[in-house]
């Protein structure tokens, strides 16, 4: 009887918890498809489960410990419960492997982000010989070859694409390069009929993702001419991408945004520092006139278009000049939607063992960064009360009396919509704000002019 059958007949129960990134989110999405294909279900109750997998993120601190301190936790629920199938995959996967299973015993397998396509196989191994497995090869080819063979069945209204892996970029803080390897294009084709699947099974706003998606380039087609060609989709509405690098907000893609009808304009584009001589540290291979060359360029075509990013504070050599550049930076370009934190030094970076500015200046930095931050977006949001504003509904609001969908900025937008509104782009008067979401009356007249 084959594992299919033997798992169908067992009722194996999946638990998936992701940490991290859309990315993630993504891999879990696709790591539950190619499951499925052996007779797992979904749980959303780990207690029910069979097979507990966590995806995990190596970005910050600690990154490592508390995937440690999940397993402990799972150990405890499970003491006097049959033990799960422990899978760790991610980033920490990636960068620990093997150690992982010499550290911790109750870990059965560890699978790298390039290396999920094979977790079928790997799970057959460990039914068959109880084999604790460790797969963590860099093959995206073979990895989305294989994904292209399985439906995305986890579409939303809003879903995530990944169209680009790994980085090829090295800025001395990020691990990315080292736990996602060297920059990977999928086949623009492949992309495309991802896309059309998860259309037809009713999304309406497609999120491309790569750690550096501007970077996107299969034989010759760029990322601009992926959304161009992705927006001729009938039935899809919105378009996004995230995450990019300055250095590759080429011409082509500014160009962009004068032609494309779906493409919203809310650029997501970290700059880390607004100072020449941090980013000179952090390798980032731009200078703050380069970026904000782009931020005109794109306010030219689009007065409208706004801008979000990713901030470290307290990066080693950071002194109040450069941080002074940093808030003056935040200032100028109004950044709205940003991420902000302290420079955290990974393991197996180049700034990994850089001497670390004082703890409490970089606290007291990062506090007036966020408030900064937050008054952006505050002042953003009051700007749009008693405006009509385009929502994307995707879901009932959590009270369930009225629905949660986003303004074209990502902000979230909670109004008396019914269900039946779920799906569909619906103009809403702005009647109240707050930092993160707006609040307003769905119009019924459609005459009415939307912001
Ligand atoms: S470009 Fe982004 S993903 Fe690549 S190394 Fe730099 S921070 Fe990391």
């Amino acid at each position: 009887m084959g594992l299919k059958k033997n798992l169908n007949k067992m009722n194996q129960k999946i638990f998936i918890k992701t940490f991290g990134c859309q990315m993630n989110e993504y891999d879990s999405n696709r790591i539950f498809d190619i499951v499925k294909k052996i007779g797992f279900h979904k749980t959303e109750n780990y207690e029910d489960a069979n097979c507990y997998l966590l995806n995990t993120c190596h970005i910050r601190d600690k990154a490592k410990e508390k995937v440690y301190h999940e397993i402990g936790r799972v150990k405890k629920i499970f003491k006097s419960k049959i033990k799960p199938m422990v899978i760790v995959a991610g980033c920490v996967a990636q960068a620990e492997n093997e150690e992982m299973l010499k550290r911790e015993p109750y870990i059965d397998m560890v699978i790298g982000p390039q290396s999920y396509h094979k977790i079928n196989n790997t799970i057959k191994e460990y039914f068959e010989k109880k084999k604790k497995k460790e797969e963590t090869e860099f093959d995206p080819t073979a990895k989305f070859d294989y994904l292209s063979k399985i439906k995305n069945n986890s579409g939303k209204i809003s879903s995530f694409l990944t169209i680009q892996e790994g980085c090829d970029k090295f800025c001395h803080f990020c691990v990315v390069p080292y736990t996602r390897g060297p920059e990977y294009s999928r086949p623009f084709n492949q992309i495309l009929d991802e896309a059309k699947f998860l259309v037809d099974n009713g999304t309406k706003e497609i999120i491309l993702l790569g750690q550096n998606v501007n970077a996107y380039d299969n034989e010759g087609n760029k990322l601009s001419n992926l959304i161009l060609e992705i927006e001729k989709i009938s039935g899809l509405e919105r378009v996004r991408y995230t995450t990019s690098h300055p250095k590759d907000m080429t011409e082509d893609l500014i160009e962009v945004y004068k032609y494309s009808k779906k493409l919203m304009p809310l650029v997501h584009l970290p700059v880390q520092s607004g100072s020449n001589k941090i980013l000179n540290l952090m390798n980032r291979k731009h200078s703050i006139n380069e970026y904000l060359e782009i931020f005109d360029n794109l306010k030219k075509i689009n007065a409208n278009i706004e801008f979000s990013s990713d901030f470290i504070i307290g990066y080693p050599g950071e002194d109040e000049k450069d941080f002074k550049e940093t808030f003056d930076l935040i200032k100028k370009v109004k950044f709205i939607n940003s991420y902000s934190f302290i420079f955290s030094p990974r393991p197996g970076t180049v700034a990994a063992d850089l001497k670390l500015i004082d703890k409490k200046i970089s606290m007291q930095r990062l506090e007036k960064v966020q408030n900064q931050l937050f008054h952006n977006q505050m002042t953003k949001n009051r700007l749009l009360e008693n405006k009509t504003l385009n929502v994307l509904v995707e879901n009932l609001a959590e009270d369930k009396t009225q629905v949660f969908g986003r303004s074209e900025y990502m902000t979230s937008v909670i109004f008396n919509g019914k269900k039946s509104d779920i799906g569909k782009i619906v103009p809403v008067k702005i009647k109240q704000s707050n930092r993160s979401t707006l609040f307003g009356e769905k119009i019924n007249n459609l005459n009415q002019k939307v912001a």
